[in-house]
């Protein structure tokens, strides 16, 4: 017995009428980086179906080094396997969505952070700069930061986002640009 056997049972009724998506570009050409909070699930506020975009998840949906790994990884794979599909010179584009009431929140108070530092070892700066206080903010310099980025294929553009947990609404604080030096 653990805590997923009744989804194991969830996953049986989904499996039998499953159809497998093919091993192709994602259907939106969209991949998303948000938070791991359970109360903002991309497939569900976004109505993504399989095979519609990857998801990047951490605390807050912050732009990290590791994302940008992952993001750069993507964006090469997707050049080597699909980049002849298309006639245009755009492979995708990376929406980062920061939600209201993230609980990355609570680490701009200092002492929350100090007992989170302590708990954790993480460095108390590096808690101060994953804090997600004002997602307005946080989602235009996580945009920026990654179009900043020398590893970012100046064929994919990104965008920024806020999901409201209040009102299950999602708007666009930063429309989807493509980095500077894109085309030269
Ligand atoms: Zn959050």
């Amino acid at each position: 017995m653990t805590r997923m056997t009744p989804l194991l049972a969830r996953n049986e009724q989904f499996a039998r009428t499953y159809t497998p998506a093919a091993l192709s570009v994602p259907a939106e050409q969209l991949l998303v980086v948000t938070c791991l909070d359970h109360r903002v699930d991309p497939a569900i506020v976004l109505g993504l179906q399989l095979g519609d975009a990857p998801v990047i998840r951490n605390a807050g949906g912050r732009v990290t080094q590791a994302v940008i790994d992952d993001i750069a990884f993507f964006g090469f794979l997707a050049k080597q396997l699909f980049g002849g599909q298309e006639a245009a010179d755009t492979l995708f584009e990376v929406a980062v969505i920061h939600h209201t009431q993230c609980a990355t929140g609570f680490l701009a108070d200092p002492g929350f952070r100090r007992q989170a530092a302590e708990a954790t070892g993480l460095a108390d700066a590096a808690l101060a700069a994953a804090a997600v206080a004002d997602p307005h903010a946080t989602v235009q310099a996580d945009v920026e930061r990654l179009l900043t980025s020398p590893v970012l294929t100046p064929k994919v553009s990104v965008s920024g986002h806020v999901y409201d947990i209040a009102t299950g609404r999602l708007t666009t604080t930063v429309d989807a640009r493509y980095p500077e030096r894109r085309g030269g």
